[in-house]
């Protein structure tokens, strides 16, 4: 098992656009192990693999709801229907929260750890992390799309998963 260090705005790989991932491998799926139990470790409901220094398409997402751990490689989102505005926070933005605009629910076309191409049709939390996950793979922070900012006040890590803040 290993947890990862978890990269904070200002580092340059979070600002680059991703590389697909053209393997399907063990290298891979311990790669997805790796981030999984960082993500864990670090109480966040997503991780991107840009965020442990990896720029490849690669996304961990787990929002404690029926789905379990989900791991999309090479996501693309499909559909997008409706709008909503959110808190959100990020691990590599650890002081700060904003209020960011996003489409309600969302059509997700992924591979997944066996190489077959899936679907995932996510609203709420669910819909709101793939969104937020994938802008990573873009390069892009929540920071640049947030209507507001503020500092977050003191609270513990699962306070924060609660809310549903840390992705
Ligand atoms: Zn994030």
């Amino acid at each position: 098992m290993a947890k990862l260090d978890i990269l904070v705005a200002g580092d340059p790989v979070l600002r680059k656009v991703c590389e697909p991932v053209t393997r399907i491998d063990k290298k891979l799926q311990r790669l997805l192990k790796d981030m999984a139990e960082t993500m864990y470790a670090a109480e966040g409901v997503g991780l991107a693999a840009p965020q442990i220094g990896v720029s490849k398409r690669i996304v961990v997402i787990d929002v404690g709801d029926d789905m379990g751990l989900l791991e999309l490689i090479n996501p693309e989102i499909t559909k997008r229907e409706g709008k909503v505005v959110g808190a959100e926070g990020c691990l590599s933005v650890p002081d700060f929260e904003g209020e960011v605009e996003r489409a309600e629910t969302v059509e997700c076309e992924f591979t997944d750890r066996t190489g077959q191409r899936m679907v995932l049709n996510a609203s709420g939390l669910l819909a709101v992390c793939v969104q937020h996950e994938l802008d990573h793979l873009d390069g892009i922070l929540f920071v640049d799309k947030a209507q507001s900012l503020s500092r977050k006040e003191k609270e513990t890590p699962k306070d924060a998963v609660r809310k549903g803040r840390k992705k």
